[in-house]
């Protein structure tokens, strides 16, 4: 579960998110739609506990991960809640992020055995499963040059399950791929779906979203213009700035 109340992020005088109101229930699918620099990325950092908020609520698997009490007064996680709070949360970046020295089963074990210290056997068995999972079966033994961008994509998403994530956070998880690659990384993301996994996604994949998602936010310049039920908001938008940005994208 996520909830995010009156979220706001500044970077210097530059206030990236203003008041963000966002809530994911476990087992949802939410996506997150806005042109470029609207905030969408720090949002997700933010849930992630890569950034910290100023000032608001965040909430993530009934965790505060810091809010704001008196004036100037920031609460925080302590950092041993936060990194295992993080380990609870999965990311997948859009130029994949992978270890390129290592292989495809080296990167999906990772986590395991250098977070949680699980041993080598036990890890490399669950990296099989989940690469077969993504369709990867027998793809373990190689290095991720010699993949292609879809197929690290998918390497890049069992890493992460790797971790046993209540969440997945996808920040246009398709954006850097070739387009008959993109088709191959949103069937993983739908079984992930099917399954009841809470996801919240960065996309401007509107069929997507469209199909999979429960819920649509979009922002504009760090406010969250609009949200609602995903068909609902893409078919027929309240706000103009929301209905000029599809008119756009779609
Ligand atoms: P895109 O669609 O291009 O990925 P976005 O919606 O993800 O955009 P963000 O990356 O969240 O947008 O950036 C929002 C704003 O915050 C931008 O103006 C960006 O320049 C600024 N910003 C992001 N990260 C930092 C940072 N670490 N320091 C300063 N400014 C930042
Ligand atoms: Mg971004």
């Amino acid at each position: 579960t996520i909830v995010a109340r009156k979220l706001c992020k500044s970077f210097g005088h530059h206030r990236v998110l203003k008041d963000i109101d966002l809530t994911v229930a476990a087992g949802e699918i939410s996506c997150i739609i806005g042109p470029s620099g609207s905030g969408k990325s720090t949002l997700l950092r933010c849930i992630n506990g890569l950034e910290t908020i100023d000032r608001g609520v965040l909430r993530v698997n009934g965790e505060d991960f810091g809010h704001v009490e008196h004036e100037n007064a920031y609460h925080a996680v302590t950092p041993q809640r936060l990194a295992h709070q993080r380990t609870r949360i999965g990311m997948v970046f859009q130029q994949f992020n992978l270890f390129p020295n290592m292989t495809a089963e080296a990167n999906v074990m990772s986590g395991p055995v250098l977070v949680k210290k699980v041993a080598r056997k036990a890890a490399r068995e669950q990296a099989a499963e989940l690469l077969a999972r993504v369709g990867l079966a027998g793809c373990g033994h190689k290095f991720p040059a010699q993949l292609s961008g879809g197929q690290q994509q998918r390497v890049a998403i069992a890493r992460a399950l790797a971790m046993d994530p209540s969440i997945m956070l996808f920040d246009e998880p398709t954006s850097a791929l070739d387009p008959e690659r993109v088709g191959e990384v949103l069937a993983v993301m739908r079984d992930l779906a099917d399954l009841g996994m809470t996801m919240l996604v960065v996309t401007h994949e509107m069929g997507f979203a469209r199909e999979v998602a429960k819920d649509i936010l979009f922002m504009d310049d760090g406010v969250a213009v609009e949200r609602g039920d995903a068909r609902e908001v893409l078919a027929n938008p309240a706000e103009p700035r929301t209905r000029e940005f599809l008119e756009r994208v779609l």
